[in-house]
C-alpha cells in the first residue's frame, strides 16, 4: 500500500510528537515512555491505522505501537490519531520490521498483529514475507512467554503458507479460521482499511493466532 509523492510527508513525520523518533534506544525501557507497566502490544505493517487506533481506545490498560516502513502511509495514520488529543496509550515507529530487534528487549512485547501484510508472491522473497520462518525468528526474541501472534489476510497462499510456517519455526497454531467474518473468532473483531475494502468484495478474511511452543 505504499502512496507515492504525498507531499511533505516526511516533514510531518520529522516533528510530530505521535512518532518515536529515537526508538532504538528505547529498547528495554518502553514501560519508562508510556509512564506505566501496562503490557505492549505492536502492529507491524499498520498502513494508514484505522485499527490500532481503535483497539488503543477499546484498551487504555494496554500501551500500542504501531509500525510503518513507509512516510506517505504514516501520515495518514497520524492524521486520525492527531484527531484523538487525550489518547495516551498510542504511539507510533517508522522503520522496516526487519531490525525490531533493535528497538524491543526480550520478553518486551505482550502481543503482535500482522494484517494484511505484503504478500511478497515471487519465491526468492519469501523471507520478507511477515509470516516466515525468519520473522519468527524475530518474534521469538521480542515476544513474552505467553504472547501472541495475530495474523489476518485475504490472501489464501500466503495464508497456506503462514500455516506451514508456524510449525516449521517452533511455534503452535492456537486458531485458525479461513472465513474469520462467519466464524466462532469474529466477535469484537476490529476491521483494518484492507479487511473493509476486501470483504465488501465478498473475499473471505482468513486469521490465525500462534504462539511460541
Ligand atoms: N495493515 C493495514 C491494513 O490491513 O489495512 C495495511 C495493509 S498494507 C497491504 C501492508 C502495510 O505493511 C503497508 O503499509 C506496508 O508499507 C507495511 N509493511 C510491509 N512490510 C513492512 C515491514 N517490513 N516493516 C514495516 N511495515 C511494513
Amino acid at each position: 500500500m505504499r502512496l507515492r509523492n504525498v507531499k511533505g510527508s516526511r516533514e510531518t513525520i520529522a516533528d510530530n510528537k505521535y512518532v518515536v523518533h529515537d526508538e532504538e534506544s528505547m529498547k528495554g525501557k518502553w514501560s519508562e515512555f508510556f509512564g506505566n507497566t501496562n503490557p505492549i502490544h505492536i502492529e507491524i505493517g499498520m498502513g494508514k491505522g484505522q485499527f490500532i487506533m481503535e483497539l488503543a481506545r477499546r484498551n487504555p490498560d494496554i500501551n500500542y505501537l504501531g509500525i510503518e516502513k513507509y512516510s506517505s502511509v504514516l501520515v495518514r495514520a497520524i492524521e486520525k490519531r492527531e484527531q484523538e488529543e487525550g489518547m495516551t496509550n498510542l504511539y507510533f515507529i517508522r522503520m522496516d520490521a526487519e531490525y525490531i530487534e533493535n528497538v524491543f528487549a526480550e520478553n518486551e512485547v505482550a502481543n503482535i498483529y500482522l494484517n494484511f501484510s505484503d504478500p511478497w508472491p515471487k519465491d526468492r522473497h519469501a523471507k520478507r514475507r511477515l509470516t516466515s520462518t525468519h520473522f519468527f525468528e524475530h518474534y521469538d526474541h521480542i515476544l513474552a512467554p505467553d504472547g501472541r501472534v495475530m495474523f489476518k489476510t485475504d490472501n489464501r497462499p500466503l495464508f497456506d503458507f503462514s500455516l506451514e510456517q508456524v510449525p516449521e519455526a517452533g511455534w503452535t497454531l492456537e486458531n485458525y479460521t479461513y472465513d474469520l467474518h462467519h466464524s466462532e473468532y469474529n466477535e469484537g473483531n476490529i476491521m483494518t482499511e484492507y479487511e473493509a475494502k476486501f470483504s465488501a468484495l465478498g473475499t473471505p478474511i482468513n486469521r490465525l493466532v500462534a504462539y511460541r511452543t
